[in-house]
């Protein structure tokens, strides 16, 4: 039992659960980590990285296509899916890899295998229990399948499987038009496969800014969007749904189910330890602590965001937390990224948030084919950029961009937003010229002169 003792288990190999467990063993700690699959969780695996890659092979064809315009010819420019895919497995691999080599490196336990509580501090894998004083809990989320007939067809995917295709289909309906659902539009539509959006509120993308979201839609006129449209079967004829009171129907060869994600709190023994589950997520307070001494709760099984670098963030204050080092999670800045083509990125609050949480506004647009790098290099998309500043304090309050490589220029943003900065700091910093990043203070000398 000796050594089956350990100063914090963590459950889950995810970007919460391994920062975490890396975090923890880098400080000396006695650490095991306990994951059912390979290391790395859904964004490695499933999720962030292949389909960034993938996202990157399209982003190479659609140059391929599109060079002429820029005085450089292909003779014939092809998608291959299986080597596309190769490289994907590739990238993927070579990242699961370094997770393990961080993990041996801080002498982190590694035990492969499903792990449930028994006890507050003591956890099953099989026949093997192992207890700590400290306990966290990262066991991600999963897709919501929306219980309707037809949803268990086999020709209807979710995210997971959409990346293990072996054949592009000649068309794809994609329910939710969300942050996944718009990532794999981009992705089929830039290899023409005929992309149908089907999405039930008035605009894509919830978690953007509205002018922001409505701009990605309108930047992508390939791919058809029906919006307000409540989904009710998919059968041989394609995804029936309901608008406005009428039924409509699209067909597709392949339906991707993409309606969000519920966290993964199920057969994990929570029943066992008398934790706080709320109406599904592991509540947790700014410490990252659950109800239970001990016992916490990082990524998207808290519910609270469902982004790996918000995860990593948790990791970080939880171990500092059970360190007994001041931190506390902090969601005023997270960055937002959808790597569609054309990107979008956002981080702080949109005008109509900014204004519901009581500040009075100014807000400045500014076209990105005012800047010269924009141009140079992204001629064909449409983008803008959009700051919301407090009226009163000048303190920059969001930035929202669509265009360009804005994925990479965001965290910027969010720099500034976490520390207050006022337009007139912004001001005083250098941009590079020519970047892209200019926009940013052009923009805000938008606002006045
Ligand atoms: P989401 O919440 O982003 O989008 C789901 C969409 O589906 C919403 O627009 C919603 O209105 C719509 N919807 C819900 N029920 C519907 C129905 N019955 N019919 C039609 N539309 C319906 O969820 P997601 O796209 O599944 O992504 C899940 C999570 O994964 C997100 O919260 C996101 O944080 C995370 N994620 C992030 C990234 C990134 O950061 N780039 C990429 C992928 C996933």
């Amino acid at each position: 039992m000796e050594n089956n003792s350990y100063d914090l288990i963590v459950l889950g190999g995810g970007p919460g659960g391994y920062r975490a467990a890396e975090r923890a063993g880098a400080q000396g700690k006695k650490v095991l980590l306990i994951e059912k699959e390979n290391l790395g969780g859904v964004c490695l695996n499933h999720g962030c990285i292949p389909t960034k890659t993938l996202l990157h092979s399209a982003k190479l064809y659609r140059h391929g296509r599109e060079g002429a315009q820029y005085g450089v010819h292909f003779e014939e420019a092809r998608f291959d899916l299986s080597a596309a895919m190769k490289w994907k497995a590739r990238v993927v691999d070579t990242l699961i890899k370094g997770v393990a080599y961080q993990m041996k490196r801080f002498n982190v336990t590694v035990v492969q295998g499903v792990g449930s509580f028994v006890d507050r501090s003591t956890l099953k894998v099989g026949n093997d229990t192992y207890q700590a004083k400290k306990v966290i809990i990262a066991t991600g989320s999963s897709p919501v399948i929306i219980p309707i007939p037809g949803a268990d067809r086999e020709n209807v995917v979710t995210s997971r499987q959409i990346l293990e295709i072996t054949k592009l289909p000649e068309s794809l309906v994609i329910i939710g038009g969300g942050v996944i659902g718009m990532e794999f539009a981009s992705f089929f539509s830039s290899l023409d496969i005929k992309v149908h959006v089907i999405e039930m509120l008035e605009e894509i993308v919830p978690v953007l800014d509205p002018e922001i979201a409505k701009a990605l839609r309108k930047a992508n006129p390939d791919i058809d969007f029906t919006l307000g449209a409540r989904v009710e079967k998919i059968d041989d004829q394609g995804v029936h749904f309901t608008k406005d009171g009428s039924p409509g129907l699209i067909g597709g060869e392949l339906v991707l189910m993409s309606v969000g994600r519920r966290p993964n709190t199920a057969g994990i023994g929570l029943e066992n330890i008398g934790l706080d589950i709320g109406r599904s997520a592991i509540g947790v307070d700014e410490h990252m602590r659950t109800n239970l001494p001990g016992v916490y709760a990082v990524g998207d099984v808290t519910g609270k965001s469902l982004l790996a670098h918000c995860a990593y963030r948790m990791a970080d204050v939880a171990i500092k937390d059970l360190m007994g080092q001041a931190a506390r999670m902090r969601y005023n800045a997270v960055p937002s990224v959808i790597y569609t083509l054309p990107e979008a990125a956002s981080c702080g609050l949109s005008r109509e948030g900014a204004e519901g949480a009581g500040f009075e506004v100014r807000t400045a647009n500014l076209p990105m084919r005012a800047n010269g790098r924009f141009l140079a290099e992204f001629d064909r998309e449409p983008g803008f950029c959009k700051i919301v500043v407090d009226k009163q304090s000048n303190v920059l309050l969001g930035v929202h961009m669509v265009g360009g490589n804005c994925s990479e220029l965001i965290f910027g943003a969010a720099m500034m937003i976490e520390a207050e900065l006022r337009v007139q700091d912004v001001k005083d910093i250098i941009f590079p010229h020519p970047t892209v990043s200019e926009i940013i203070p052009d923009t805000l000398w938008e606002l006045g002169h």
